[in-house]
């Protein structure tokens, strides 16, 4: 099969088989190698590996995959782009096509099954519309993973990527950071795509920690305080985790006056450090 990367293809398989873009799955293909092969590059794929694809669409990053990778497992949602994914990657036999959601898929299981339980690589040009959660998931549950590596939209990956004091600054970025490394590795325009996007692209690489930076008694409590503190941003800690997670006022004040910071604070202004030491404090 001829390499999906170069547009001409793309559009003549589209056409071949009159698909129909599906904005609800956020389908935007991409239509250029140099894009394609650095993503490939930065997974850092070798021929052990078991690469987990979100999102095939017609299979054009999957033939990459499937060219540097031992096996590639693919969950697409879209049922309409099954037959095209058995014709596109009909070469190789390294590739399982699921045809599922990847927000209900077992994702340990196909850890387990495919790879002995050993972390797996995943990488996707992944649907927007999703982004946070899959990536949230996949972290929060444990998936064995060495590294995530995605196109997400250039503002979710500043998201993931910055401290305290701004205001992208946020329970994603802290989520991000406990689990993993971030590294941006390309910024990819609109018109890398088919049909073009209204936004701008960046790809970026979580490399899993083996263990989390800063040290915590009770990981669910720390992110159950970090979402509480953010959801009610322009309150003061002492105030949000008053109403989101029922602690005293005095409790909260007390905690952070250890920490040496003020009652005032405000979440947006802890770094990872702080929000780590005040969960064993308040836990305790
Ligand atoms: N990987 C292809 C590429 O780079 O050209 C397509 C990327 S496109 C941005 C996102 C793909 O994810 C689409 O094929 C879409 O149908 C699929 N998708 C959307 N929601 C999904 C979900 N919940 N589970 C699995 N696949 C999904």
């Amino acid at each position: 099969m001829a390499d999906l990367g170069i547009p001409r293809n793309t559009i003549a398989v589209l056409q071949k088989y009159n698909f129909v873009f599906q904005k609800k799955f956020g389908q935007n293909f991409l239509i250029d190698p140099r894009v394609l092969e650095k993503i490939v590059d930065a997974a850092q794929i070798t021929p052990q590996d078991c690469v987990l694809e979100i999102g095939p669409g017609i299979g054009t990053m999957t033939q990459y995959l499937a060219e540097s990778a031992r096996e590639v497992v693919a969950v697409e949602i879209d049922r309409a782009l099954i037959p095209i994914l058995q014709d596109t990657l009909s070469a190789y036999d390294n590739v399982t096509v699921l045809n599922q959601d990847i927000m209900k898929v077992d994702v340990g299981r196909i850890v387990e099954e495919r790879n002995q339980g050993r972390p797996i690589k995943v990488v996707a040009n992944l649907p927007y519309y999703i982004t946070t959660p899959i990536i949230m998931g996949l972290l929060e549950n444990h998936v064995p993973l060495q590294s995530i590596t995605v196109m997400v939209q250039k503002e979710v990956a500043e998201r993931m990527q910055v401290g305290p004091g701004t205001k992208e600054y946020g329970a994603l970025s802290l989520a991000v950071q406990y689990y993993a490394m971030p590294e941006v590795v390309a910024h990819v325009p609109a018109n890398c795509f088919m049909p073009r996007p209204n936004v701008d692209s960046t790809v970026i690489r979580l490399t899993r920690y083996q263990e989390p930076p800063v040290e915590v008694a009770d990981e669910k409590y720390l992110f159950a305080l970090i979402r509480a503190s953010f959801n009610q941003r322009r309150k003061t800690l002492a105030n949000g985790l008053l109403g989101g997670m029922g602690l005293p006022r005095e409790q909260v004040v007390a905690a952070l006056e250890e920490m040496g910071l003020p009652a005032s604070a405000r979440g947006e202004a802890l770094t990872l450090e702080q929000f780590a030491r005040l969960s064993n404090l308040l836990k305790r």
